[in-house]
């Protein structure tokens, strides 16, 4: 991925002992990027993370992905595990929407490159505080300015294409759609029920009741029918017999007039 600043630390595993990338491990930094670079850089520190993300979505690298970092307070976790620090977890240190951003383009990327497929929690992606033994317990969200995690995942999914929350949930979506006449939820039915129920025969009466014949007071097909359309159509239609009237009688006329040439 592009965009990237190698920081480097001293702190960590050389390696990962034999394990594979199965995990990313989201943590909050409850400081600023800046202050994550100096901290890591120390070897009195005695912490790392493979990634931090900073306020206006730059992100650093501290550590190989080839090396396990010292990031999740567990051995088992820091060897399986890409760890990503977010900058944000204090009162008057935002999290903002541009490092959630880039942190989902990241993890997007680390999943499509190690073949997590789908990020669900619990899964392939933890939160700090899901991590065994539990050293951690606000990290990264139950802080001020916590990390919205559940939009780093979906946004991850669905740069990766499995569509976040709203595919899965679809079928849910279209079963739980209630039509609100007059702002009242009719019962859950889906939408075709709905649509047949409520929508429709409402939709009917209004273009019924609205039908207005060519600009008159609106009053509905049958009224306006009545009103406008046969009376209209009455007269057409006298015209059209007096037409007729008097072409019967001009050709009466005429044939009358022959049969007394004929004579
Ligand atoms: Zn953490």
């Amino acid at each position: 991925m592009e965009g990237i600043t190698w920081k480097g630390s001293p702190n960590h595993y050389d390696g990962r002992q034999g394990n594979k990338v199965d995990r990313i491990t989201l943590h909050v930094m409850a400081g600023y990027l800046a202050g994550t670079d100096t901290l890591f850089s120390r070897s009195s520190s005695q912490a790392s993370s493979t990634y931090g993300v900073g306020g206006n979505g730059e992100i650093h690298q501290y550590v190989s992905e080839d090396n396990g970092a010292w990031a999740d307070g567990s051995a088992v976790s820091n060897l399986r595990s890409i760890s990503i620090e977010h900058q944000g977890g204090l009162d008057f240190i935002p999290c903002t929407e541009a490092c959630v951003n880039a942190s989902a383009r990241l993890c997007a990327d680390i999943a499509r490159r190690h073949g997590l497929g789908r990020l669900e929690r619990g899964k392939n992606i933890f939160l700090h505080r899901d991590v065994p033994p539990y050293t951690h317990p606000a990290c990264p969200d139950l802080c001020p300015n916590g990390l919205d995690w559940q939009a780093v995942i979906d946004k991850a999914n669905q740069i990766n294409g499995y569509g976040g929350n709203a595919m899965a949930n679809a079928g849910d979506e279209v079963w739980n759609w209630a039509y609100k006449p007059n702002g009242k939820n009719a019962t859950p039915g889906g939408n075709m029920y709905n649509l047949l129920a409520y929508e429709l025969p409402q939709r009917v009466r209004d273009s019924i009741m609205q039908y207005s014949y060519k600009g008159s007071a609106p009053g509905g097909n049958i009224y306006n029918t009545i009103c406008f359309e046969i009376p209209g159509m009455l007269k057409h239609l006298t015209k059209t017999i007096e037409t007729q009237q008097q072409q019967i009688s001009e050709l009466s006329e005429k044939i009358s007039k022959l049969e007394g040439t004929t004579k």
